[in-house]
């Protein structure tokens, strides 16, 4: 009598849980799940100043905010999408490494740097916006070869190519080229699909040109758009996309001009918050894009 009964009881249990099985797996179909991973990834904002991304985090619904050493990261959500606001302070270590955490804590979808910037194209005026079509360190550079009491030829330095490879960057003459980040073509098309909506300047594709430096010499600027063919400059975008390159991330610099020495832009704090506005108008066409796709 033991037998059956056993028998009977362990085919129930195993169709049972062959049901169940077969239900969860339904449960997760392939769409459900893609879908699910693309709306947990966040996007991350980049602001170097508290004025530079603090307009943007004041946008943002259901906030929490998250401190990691000196970096402030604002988690909230635009149109039901998660976004990130980091306020990262200036410079390039300070961009590197808050790109570098946040790509390792949140596993962001994308990154946008921006903020402020200065001049280098006579043509753009305070308040016009620059997307980053490719971005690059101008502080990377080799200087020439001279003797005590020779002096120094700012103007004859080369640019200085730290990824072309694993050996030394001082005696390779492969490493004499200027290095390129390019923006992500999907942030680009997104930034440019809003441009029309941004009225209180110009949106165009450009040059960022970055590092720990200010330039107020006209000629060493006119020196950097001529062999650079820099639009502006600034000291945070090209930290931020040689990191995210490294991880893969899709990157793209927003600058808007806060002073242009070269047509005589005097500064503007003002732009900060200007560019705040447009590129959270960039931030929900992507967010649309990535929905619609
Ligand atoms: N210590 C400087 C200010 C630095 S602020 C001073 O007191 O004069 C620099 C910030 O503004 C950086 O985050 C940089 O990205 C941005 N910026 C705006 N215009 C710039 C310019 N012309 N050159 C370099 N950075 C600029």
């Amino acid at each position: 009598m033991r037998k059956p009964f056993f028998k009977k009881y362990a085919t129930s249990a195993m169709i049972t849980l062959l049901l169940l099985v077969v239900l969860s797996a339904c449960n997760s179909a392939p769409e459900s799940s893609a879908e699910q991973e693309k709306t947990e990834r966040p996007i991350i904002v980049q602001g170097p100043m508290p004025i530079e991304a603090e307009e943007f985090a004041q946008k943002l619904e259901n906030v929490t905010e998250e401190n990691s050493g000196s970096f402030v990261f604002y988690k909230g959500t635009v149109d039901d999408y998660p976004v990130i606001v980091t306020k990262t302070g200036k410079g390039m270590e300070n961009t590197a490494a808050a790109t570098a955490l946040a790509i390792e804590k949140y596993n962001p979808i994308a990154i946008i740097n921006q903020g402020t910037s200065g001049g280098h194209d006579p043509e753009l005026d305070v308040f016009d916006i620059v997307l980053g079509q490719r971005t690059t360190n101008t502080g990377s550079l080799k200087t020439t070869n001279l003797a005590e009491n020779e002096g120094i030829e700012p103007t004859e330095w080369k640019p200085m190519d730290l990824m072309a490879s694993e050996g030394s960057a001082g005696e390779d003459p492969d490493a004499e080229n200027i290095r390129y980040f390019d923006g992500d073509k999907d942030l680009l098309a997104a930034a440019n699909a809003v441009k029309e909506e941004y009225t209180k300047g110009k949106v165009v594709e450009g040059t960022i040109g970055s590092a720990d430096v200010w330039n107020n010499e006209i000629d060493r600027i006119k020196w950097f758009h001529e062999n650079y063919g820099t639009s502006v400059e600034e000291m945070e975008g090209a930290a931020g996309a040689q990191i995210a390159q490294a991880f893969d991330v899709p990157f793209l610099g927003i600058r808007i001009l806060s002073n242009n020495k070269v047509n005589g832009g005097e500064y503007n704090p003002n732009t900060a918050e200007a560019n705040q506005e447009y590129v959270y108008k960039v931030v929900q066409q992507y967010i649309k894009d990535q929905k619609d796709n």
